[in-house]
């Protein structure tokens, strides 16, 4: 097993109906640790550059004005396996589609508003993580 660090937001439909602490606990629960944490309301710039890959879908736009309706809970997750962990707890991107007991199943609103992201890959981990964190703010 390899020690890994993700990056997560709890998304602004999460964080208007007071549910961080509640996915916060699933995250623990999955064996993930919360090594960094803050609360930000992302500009419109770095929620599309954030989401660039992304720019060419037709839901991009909305996807931007949804990001920037309200704080975000940028993280940083440390565990063994934390990339493919936090994807298995976070459900499928669509919550109808989305296995039993998953963030996304319990809390999600729609495939949208769907209360967290988490990184797909180890090398995008490390992306996300440092657009968002210094190293002297991720405490492991
Ligand atoms: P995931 O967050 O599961 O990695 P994607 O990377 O495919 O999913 O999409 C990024 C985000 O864009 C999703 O989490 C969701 O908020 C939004 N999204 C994805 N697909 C759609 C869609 N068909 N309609 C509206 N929003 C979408
Ligand atoms: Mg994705």
């Amino acid at each position: 097993m390899a020690l890994e660090q993700t990056f997560s937001i709890v998304k602004p439909d999460a964080t208007r109906r007071n549910l961080t602490g509640k996915i916060n606990a699933k995250l623990e629960e999955a064996g993930l640790r919360i090594v960094a944490q803050k609360r930000i309301l992302m500009t419109r710039a770095q929620a599309e550059n954030f989401y660039g890959v992304h720019r060419e879908r037709p839901f991009f736009n909305d996807l931007v004005d949804f990001m920037i309706s309200g704080p975000v809970v940028v993280q940083v997750l440390e565990g063994d396996n934390a990339v493919a962990r936090n994807r298995e707890v976070m459900g499928a991107t669509n919550p109808a589609n989305a296995a039993p007991g998953t963030i996304r199943k319990e809390f999600a609103e729609s495939i949208e508003a769907n209360s967290v992201h988490g990184s797909d890959s180890l090398e995008n981990a490390k992306v996300e993580i440092a657009y968002f964190f210094s190293g002297c703010e991720i405490v492991g």
